[in-house]
């Protein structure tokens, strides 16, 4: 997708949207490769160079995300991608695997989630 001022305030609406309904900080979103390596490596470390491959990334600890809108071709993917990085970061403990897509699923038709609450 072409990132122009339109699209940026709609991917930060969406963004804005999910947060409040999986209960989590809206995390720092970055929309263009540049950005990436723009952030202190520390944050980025591992998944820096190599952001551009993905359709998303999530660098949860510093509650930042990487939506890699060039890669990124219709609305659909768009907001399959936007709730997926999300998931991540709702459900920090969960891989990809049936229960991580189960989630994925439940946030697209809408679901909300309580607070992640850390285990002691
Ligand atoms: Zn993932």
């Amino acid at each position: 997708m072409k990132l122009d001022s339109e699209l940026r305030f709609r991917i930060l609406e969406k963004v804005g949207v999910y947060s409040a309904r999986f209960s989590i900080p809206e995390p720092k979103i970055l929309l263009t490769t540049k950005e990436v390596l723009e952030m202190p490596k520390e944050i980025t470390q591992g998944r820096r160079t190599s952001a551009y491959k993905y359709l998303g990334v999530s660098y949860i600890q510093d509650n930042v995300v990487f939506l890699n809108v060039r890669k990124i071709q219709d609305d659909k993917m768009l907001e399959n991608t936007i709730v997926h990085e999300l998931i991540h970061m709702r459900f920090p403990y969960l891989s990809h695997g049936r229960r991580f897509n189960k989630m994925v699923r439940r946030g697209l038709a809408g679901w909300t989630f309580k607070p992640y609450a850390k285990r002691r």
